[in-house]
């Protein structure tokens, strides 16, 4: 992808872990891949299509001036996020920060951390047949738009869906979601456990009646398999009640692990 690079920008800082380095201060060095389309800004020659990097290295030098950590892993780390939240054409970003001068009592020409942060697709699955069904899934999109680390794309519709598996009980309201997220799979899964815990959920039986439900469906095109979390969702090819809000917003959308796309897998579904 197209890429503003920003090499050994010199600025002055006070992390470290020893006393004299929060005081008096020393130089840190930052290189910055910053990715970007810019095609647009190329064909129009306009820097409003593009991002500025004299911002970018002004950023920078504020955000490593004005913010002291122990470790440059936590510069890193939380300098990655401001930018991306700041900066919003920015799509990902690799960051290095050296260290020349750190103190470890032995010559070294420089320490450095680096790091790679972005943007992530991801659907979520949202049900509910319990209460108030549409109000449980909109308070979790309202949410989850709340929160710096996700922003919504785009939302399906919801429809009225029969249970699933566990068939005693009252009829869903089923959705699917389109998020950009800066979590990691297992952070966006936490998050999604706290908007389930927020709506008053309770896990007594499994499949059983539930105020709100959060399934990660696609992260990227990630396949992951742990004991907590398996991406993409196991059984998205078999439940219709996924499969029609998805395609209603990401029919072309692929499933990595057989490359059937979800209006296939639909198709497939329903014949
Ligand atoms: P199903 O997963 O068949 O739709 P369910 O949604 O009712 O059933 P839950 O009780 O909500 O199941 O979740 C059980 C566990 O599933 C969660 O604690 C979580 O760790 C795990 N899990 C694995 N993969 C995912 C995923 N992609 N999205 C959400 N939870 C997942
Ligand atoms: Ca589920
Ligand atoms: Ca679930």
């Amino acid at each position: 992808m197209d890429c503003i690079r920003i090499r050994n920008l010199e600025v002055f800082g006070h992390h470290g872990v020893y006393k004299e380095e929060n005081k008096l201060g020393q130089k840190f060095v930052v290189c910055a891949d910053v990715f970007v389309d810019i095609r647009p800004a190329g064909l129009n020659d306009e820097l409003k299509l593009s991002v500025h990097y004299g911002d970018l290295c002004n950023f920078m030098n504020d955000f490593m001036r004005t913010n002291t950590y122990y470790l440059i892993e936590a510069a890193a780390e939380q300098m990655a996020r401001a930018l991306l939240l700041r900066f919003e054409r920015v799509s990902s970003i690799k960051l290095t920060i050296k260290k020349p001068w750190a103190p470890i009592g032995l010559p070294l020409e420089e320490v450095s951390v680096q790091i790679e942060r972005g943007w992530h697709d991801a659907y979520i699955g949202m049900g509910s047949n319990m209460g108030d069904k549409k109000d449980f899934i909109s308070e979790a999109v309202k949410r989850m738009g709340h929160d710096d680390d996700i922003r919504i794309c785009e939302e399906s519709s919801l429809i009225t869906t029969k249970a699933y598996g566990k068939t005693d009980q009252p009829d869903f309201l089923n959705g699917v979601a389109h998020i950009k997220t800066l979590y990691t799979p297992n952070e966006l899964l936490v998050c999604m456990n706290e908007l389930e815990t927020l709506a008053g959920r309770e896990r007594k039986e499994h499949w059983g009646p539930r105020t709100l439900d959060l399934d990660i469906l696609f992260y990227d095109d990630l396949v992951l398999d742990s004991k907590d979390l398996t991406i993409p969702h196991y059984d998205i090819k078999n439940r219709d009640f996924v499969l029609k809000p998805l395609c209603e917003i990401a029919p072309w959308l692929r499933h990595p692990l057989t490359g059937k796309t979800v209006r296939q897998m639909l198709d497939e579904l329903e014949a």
